[in-house]
């Protein structure tokens, strides 16, 4: 098993800030032993109290492990199947707790979140799941096509007409090349019913950081590969998505027999040997397209 050098500095903010987590937990212990101890109380605050701190306890230990777990993943990029459990208390019970103590010292909140991210596809990549693309599932949000385009593609994507002024169409490039399912959500609920129609094996989503973070969390067991998108005009505005990363992500879950050439090239624009080679793919979107400020990457 061959062990990475480091912990990429992103990924370690997110740790850190778990381990801080359960230091913070271990000083409210403390503070409740002293409670418990204190002779003035009456028998059943103590009982009450010791409960507490028992809970606590166990908590605080399974948490440890989960971010050992965490810590082992990254380093050796393999799944250790006997500390999910764990791993998934000290996300989900400490991860909350992280936030805030990231808050108090001043530490951008999507930074932390985008470190969750990183820390969570790095988990995923380590179980190698290989899937038939049917299983898959690429969950856009609506704030990828461009504002002004008439056609309601959250009803139905297909109503896209692949004009290429915005990310849908690559998308729909990439759903036909692989044969993967697509939804475009305008929030959590319409992402949730995607997930109920389709029951997919592993999702492939595109989000801000706060909307990915909440995404992987509910999505949770199904294993999630996030891919942040680009906000050159602001949050949820014809926003942007480097097509190669979710290209990437999606050729991480399906089976090597089902996968295609690449689709894509840096920008998202699939480069014309490519176009030629035999996907069948033609990405519309020329540089010309693209709104000012994006262009160029
Ligand atoms: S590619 Fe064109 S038709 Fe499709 S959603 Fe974007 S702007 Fe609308």
């Amino acid at each position: 098993m061959k062990m990475k050098n480091f912990i990429p500095v992103r990924k370690r903010l997110f740790v850190g800030l778990l381990g801080i987590s359960v230091l913070a937990a271990g000083l409210l212990l403390a503070g409740i032993w002293y409670l418990a101890v204190n002779p003035s109380r009456t028998v059943f605050d103590q009982m009450l109290l010791l409960l507490l701190a028992g809970l606590l306890v166990g908590g605080m230990v399974v948490a440890a492990f989960g971010i050992g777990g965490i810590v082992l993943t990254i380093l050796y990029a393999k799944d250790i199947t006997a500390l999910h459990g764990p791993m998934r208390v000290a996300v989900n019970i400490f991860f909350p707790i992280a936030l805030a103590i990231g808050g108090m010292i001043h530490i951008d909140k999507d930074k932390i979140k985008s470190s969750f991210i990183e820390v969570n596809n790095d988990l995923v990549k380590s179980k190698a799941l290989k899937l038939i693309p049917s299983q898959l599932l690429l969950l856009a949000p609506h704030c990828l096509q461009k504002s002004d385009c008439p056609h309601k593609i959250t009803v139905n994507i297909n109503n896209c007409r692949r004009c290429g002024a915005c990310p849908v169409s690559e998308l729909l490039d990439l759903r036909d090349a692989y044969g993967i399912k697509v939804g475009i959500a305008t929030g959590g609920t319409l992402a949730r019913k995607f997930v109920q129609e389709y029951h997919p094996r592993a999702i492939v989503a595109i989000a801000c950081e706060r909307d990915l973070t909440s995404g992987i969390q509910d999505s949770n067991p199904i294993p999630v590969l996030g891919v942040t998108n680009d906000r050159p005009f602001g949050p949820c505005f014809n926003t942007q998505i480097k097509i190669p990363k979710v290209e990437e992500a999606i050729r991480f879950f399906v089976e090597e027999k089902y996968i295609p050439g690449m689709v894509s090239a840096d920008g998202g624009i699939a480069p014309k040997e490519l176009k030629d080679a035999g996907s069948g793919i033609k990405s519309r979107r020329r540089e010309t397209d693209l709104p000012v400020g994006v262009r160029n990457g």
